[in-house]
């Protein structure tokens, strides 16, 4: 099935495959950007993680600056004073970065919430306590999944709703819960989703200064086009699930063979 693009991912595209065209890993593999771009973008491998942490240099755009932290945004407006457990944000006032603080000043935190890989919220269920706020879960390449038990531990342990994000390489929102707890929206204009065999597979357009195409997720998905009970319309990813797998760090001819039963959302 032929990858579609929106016009907003079209435009979004070309900069970001300009981008890796000026990478390492990425120079061979895009001598020439033919259109249409999306199937330039259907001729590239996907990308594990590990491969990426790895050989981080071969993915550097030289001609970009800095690489950008990414804002955390809280899913309910005004944000309550957040306590965060997970480095890589741009630092801003609602949000106490918990590595700017002791460990003593921690458990003393007047925060009202907390937001934290999902691994670090269940260690910490039994210690933190009632909130006063929702607290959030990120999820995603680094972080894995959120299951019902989950759910269940973190509702018992924190006395709150848990709103899901599911988070890219360096942090970028992939997808979101939203009030509904019904799936989680993509960020549709600023990501490329695909399901490739089976897996989720993702693509930030943002990610000029590293640009990584195609990331390998490790999870399956169920797609969700239908309104959202909030309101909202666009892609929804329901049943997010880890997937069993076995293979090199980015396996280059899984990607070829996998490319005839691509699925595009
Ligand atoms: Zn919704």
């Amino acid at each position: 099935m032929q990858l579609k693009l929106t016009s907003q991912q079209e435009t979004g595209l070309r900069p970001l495959l300009e981008a890796a065209q000026r990478t390492e890993f990425y120079g061979t593999w895009l001598e020439t950007i033919a259109t249409p771009l999306s199937r330039c973008l259907d001729l590239l491998p996907h990308v594990e993680c590990r491969h990426f942490d790895e050989n981080r240099e071969a993915f550097r755009n030289p001609r970009s600056g800095r690489l950008r932290q990414p804002e955390f945004r809280y899913p309910l407006q005004p944000s309550p004073k957040i306590l965060m457990l997970l480095e890589g944000f741009q630092r801003s006032g609602s949000v106490r970065n918990v590595f700017d603080l002791g460990p003593s000043a921690v458990a003393g935190s007047k925060a009202d919430t907390l937001a934290a890989p999902v691994s670090v919220l269940r260690s910490m269920a039994g210690i933190a306590g009632p909130q006063r706020y929702p607290i959030v879960a990120f999820t995603g390449v680094r972080h894995g999944t959120l299951t019902e038990a989950d759910r269940e531990l973190f509702w018992k342990s924190f006395r709150v709703p848990v709103f899901e994000q599911f988070l890219g390489l360096s942090n970028e929102l992939v997808a979101e819960e939203c009030e509904a707890h019904d799936g989680l929206h993509v960020r549709e204009e600023e990501t490329i989703i695909e399901l490739r065999g089976g897996e989720l597979v993702f693509t930030p357009l943002g990610a000029l200064a590293y640009p990584v195409l195609r990331i390998a997720t490790g999870c399956a998905a169920r797609p969700e086009r239908s309104l959202c009970p909030c309101g909202r319309a666009g892609l929804r990813l329901m049943e997010i699930v880890p997937i069993a797998k076995e293979r090199g760090a980015h396996d280059v001819r899984g990607a070829q063979k996998a490319r005839g039963a691509a699925a595009a959302w």
